[in-house]
């Protein structure tokens, strides 16, 4: 086994032994009356949440683009004895975002956890390609920018805070060694919170789709691997690195924090199960990052329970 393999597998077991450690009563700041909503959690890693989720005794609401394919979901941890609902949601259908956040209004008073975890990706292997880029910044960044701006005024307050977790990926990091944008001036400008802004993401997304369909994008200094998807998911952890600064400025009992992760490389349909880590284990940092005591996270990009740098 490689260093870096071994290190890995470390981690894991590390992770492994954390999790046979039970929350102290002081540290449970939930309860059943805990609202968390999991999106695309039909399958794959989102279901995994959902049912680590619920195992901690929370209410978790499963949502899936598919209505059928919600409901079996949700009957199998229902059967487990978890306090689970489901309601139907595509984050790229406005009707349907809009529908749901008036049913978890009307039958819940709104939600105190959200995993942003619905996403695509259609690289495999060591495949790059722009050909659904579209797609595919359609639905992760912007079907997660949505979520996030239309759940936030239904987060309820609390004294724990709000907390909002984004499914990401660390080949969406700003200064990553191998899958970073090349424009310096522009890493720059978007690493600095005086720069900072959503238009300038948006620009950033925006130029790189208008590359795709003019087909210079090869040329276009993005990142080497994955390239559409790690764009959507660098523009993922930058919004949240904005919105994390711009919640912190709610007052204490209505603050939301907000985190994103990568789960590593998982067996799940996105990657044709060639990944080398189960959904159980790619589910764990996000759980404990929806459950964690300290709530002064925010605005980090986590993997392994442990910090990564932007
Ligand atoms: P899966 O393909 O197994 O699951 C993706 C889920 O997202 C499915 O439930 C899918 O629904 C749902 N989804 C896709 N588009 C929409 C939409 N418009 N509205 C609602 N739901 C939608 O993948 P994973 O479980 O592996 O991926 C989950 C998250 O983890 C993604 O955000 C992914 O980018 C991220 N990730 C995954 C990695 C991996 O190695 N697998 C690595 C890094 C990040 P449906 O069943 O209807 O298609």
């Amino acid at each position: 086994m490689s260093g870096k393999k071994e290190k890995r597998e470390k981690r894991l077991q590390e992770i492994s032994l954390l999790r046979t450690i039970p929350y102290s009563d002081h540290q449970r700041w939930w309860s059943e009356e805990t609202i968390a909503v999991v999106t695309g959690a039909n399958r794959g890693i989102g279901f995994e949440i959902a049912r680590q989720l619920a195992g901690h005794g929370l209410t978790v609401v499963l949502t899936s683009r598919d209505t059928g394919v919600g409901i079996e979901a949700a009957r199998v941890l229902k059967e487990g004895g978890f306090n689970v609902d489901v309601h139907q949601l595509d984050i790229l259908d406005a009707e349907s975002v809009s529908e749901f956040a008036k049913w978890i209004k009307e039958k819940y008073g709104g939600l105190d956890i959200l995993i942003n975890n619905a996403g695509v990706n259609y690289n495999l292997g060591s495949g790059n390609s722009a050909e659904f880029a579209k797609q595919v910044i359609e639905t992760n960044y912007y079907g997660t920018k949505n979520m996030i701006k239309t759940m936030i005024p239904l987060m309820r307050p609390s004294a724990a805070g709000a907390r909002i977790v984004n499914v990401s990926s660390r080949l969406g990091k700003l200064n990553g060694r191998r899958s970073r944008i090349e424009d310096e001036a522009l890493r720059e400008k978007l690493s600095n919170l005086e720069t900072l802004s959503e238009e300038l993401i948006d620009n950033m997304v925006s130029k790189f789709l208008q590359q795709v369909e003019d087909n210079t994008w090869q040329s276009g200094g993005w990142p080497q691997k994955f390239t559409d998807y790690a764009v959507s998911k660098l523009a993922v952890n930058l919004y949240s690195v904005l919105m994390a600064n711009q919640l912190a400025e709610r007052p204490e009992g209505g603050k939301i924090y907000i985190n994103c992760y990568c789960p590593g490389w998982v067996r799940t349909a996105m990657t044709g199960w060639s990944g080398n880590i189960s959904a159980e284990h790619a589910a764990d940092t996000g759980v404990w990052l929806a459950l964690l005591p300290n709530k002064e996270v925010t605005g980090k990009l986590f993997a392994e329970r442990r910090e990564l740098k932007l």
